[in-house]
């Protein structure tokens, strides 16, 4: 199929050819049609599947075929959650347009609000905005909704995550009833459904790419360590793997900071994406690194939403999310539209019980190696095989502190007198977590492997009982399962997404 088969003008099509482009993915050949054709849309897609021009390219077509905008008029607008993702969107609606006379525009807070007041004088015919920077815009009388043909909702599941409900709503109650409204969300959770039923009319139904897709393209590697070690193993492997462009998730802004100053300090040029950093910062530091004029750059989970760069060939988890999905969108930065990439993630023992959850969200056992010279002392305990129900889309919340996945019935305590008194997370007997290496790098599933002679003694955990073990590692999941217990009991117990605190990470 081509797209010129779907019906495009040829302003678009020209655009398309320039951009290389030969054939309308498939978020791109069941969207464009529908849209073209005035329809609401349900989409299941996420970033990497070619969804941004499946909407934007059948509006541009729409847009360029019925009327013009006036002052002050927004004939498109388009919610993101973060302003990263706003930025690409809105870059994405001019490479598409860049042939038809369209006025496009992005919005968002952390920068100031006036020359996005003064682009809105004349009106634009796309707005891609925020949701809070657009109501300060509304409430200062900066732009009128009166010509607004078409709502787009992208990455829905992620602003509702980010506590933007309130404001949703108050942007929903000054649209105008009649328009079209396109949903796109990674996730269908029971919140999202409800805002489809709320929104939407006779909407088609579009489902791009299941929840682990990036998960079956990317070429995926654990590496154990202990997490002190992190840092000086992440800066082993830059160096002795040569790794020339890598993107570093981190879980906190300090963490980001500490690691990118540790990098700077041993002469690597390193940068940082996080909330704390002024939006010019952020995105001079990605320009610099799409540039090359940066080899790595570290970021948290929500400045790097949205993050496009092409052919990133790997994206390093320094520390693992603490939500199951975030890791399909975190090595989703690589390989994508056809490209190949790769993912290591440096896993401690604290995060055991992250890992299992992502191993469960994506329905593997990610293959296990360890560096010599950077050995877990703190070994982390055998994930095994995925349980059978495994996670469908949704967003999957941090794992409880776990009965301790190791243990068996009867499982006694290692024999040796002099052994140190207990590992932390208590566990049944070691799995050696180095496997051989295939010349990729990249071991295959380590199965279940004889007892290693640096087989530390086993703590014994009566069966069934939850660990929560003192010390290292014990701590982080504890913190993290109250954390989560805390969010399901927020939604559990009725209160409105919007009470969610907004998170600046
Ligand atoms: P998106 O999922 O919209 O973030 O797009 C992911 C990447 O795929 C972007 O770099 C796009 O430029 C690229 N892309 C989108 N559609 C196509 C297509 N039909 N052919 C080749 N690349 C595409």
């Amino acid at each position: 199929m081509s797209f010129r088969s779907l019906k495009l003008i040829d302003p678009l099509l020209r655009a398309l050819d320039d951009l290389g482009y030969d054939e309308p993915t498939p978020v791109q050949k069941q969207a464009i049609p529908a849209v073209l054709a005035g329809r609401d849309l349900m989409a299941a897609a996420q970033t990497g599947t070619g969804k941004t021009a499946g909407f934007a390219l059948p509006l541009l077509n729409r847009l360029t075929l019925e009327g013009a905008v006036g002052p002050l008029g927004v004939r498109c607008l388009v919610l993101a959650p973060t302003r990263e993702l706003a930025e690409q969107v809105f870059n994405s609606f001019r490479k598409y347009g860049a042939h038809v006379p369209l006025r496009f525009g992005v919005a968002y807070g952390g920068v100031p609000i006036e020359p996005q007041i003064g682009k809105l004088k004349k009106g634009l015919d796309v707005l891609v905005a925020t949701p809070g920077r657009l109501l300060d815009l509304q409430r200062q009388g900066a732009l009128t909704f009166a010509q607004l043909q078409t709502l787009v909702l992208d990455e829905a599941d992620r602003m509702l995550d980010l506590g933007f409900a309130a404001d949703l709503d108050a942007v929903f109650a000054a649209l105008p009833p009649e328009r079209q409204t396109l949903l796109f969300s990674a996730t269908f959770p029971d919140t999202i459904r409800a805002l489809a039923g709320r929104l939407l009319r006779d909407p088609l139904s579009v489902q791009a790419s299941p929840a682990n897709a990036a998960a079956r393209t990317v070429r995926q590697l654990v590496i154990t360590t202990d997490k002190k070690s992190k840092p000086e193993l992440f800066l082993h492997l830059l160096r002795e793997r040569g790794w020339s462009q890598v993107l570093v998730f981190a879980k906190t802004r300090k963490g980001v900071d500490q690691l990118v100053g540790l990098l700077q300090q041993q002469g690597v040029r390193a940068d940082a994406i996080h909330g704390d950093k002024p939006q010019p910062a952020r995105l001079r530091a990605l320009a610099r690194f799409k540039a090359h004029d940066v080899d790595v750059l570290v970021a948290t989970d929500v400045a790097a939403r949205g993050l496009d760069i092409a052919g990133l060939p790997l994206v390093v988890n320094h520390d693992l999310p603490t939500v199951a999905e975030d890791y399909v969108h975190r090595i989703g930065r690589t390989g994508r539209a056809g490209a190949t990439g790769e993912a290591i993630s440096l896993v401690g023992a604290d995060e055991v019980d992250l890992l299992k959850a992502i191993e469960t969200l994506i329905k593997q056992v990610l293959p296990r190696e360890e560096v010599p010279g950077f050995e877990a002392d703190h070994r982390v305990p055998s994930t095994g095989t995925p349980p059978k129900s495994a996670q469908p889309a949704g967003r999957k919340p941090v794992a409880k502190p776990s009965a301790n996945p190791a243990a068996k019935p009867g499982a006694k305590p290692a024999a040796n007198p002099a052994a140190k008194p207990a590992v932390k997370p208590a566990a049944g007997p070691r799995t050696p977590t180095r496997s051989p290496r295939p010349a990729g790098g990249f071991a295959p599933a380590t199965p279940a492997q004889p007892v290693s002679p640096r087989t530390k003694p086993a703590t014994r955990i009566p069966q069934g009982a939850v660990v929560v073990a003192a010390g290292r590692g014990a701590k982080a999941v504890a913190k993290a399962a109250a954390k989560s217990a805390a969010k399901t009991g927020g939604r559990s117990g009725g209160k409105p997404a919007s009470a969610t605190a907004k998170k600046r990470t």
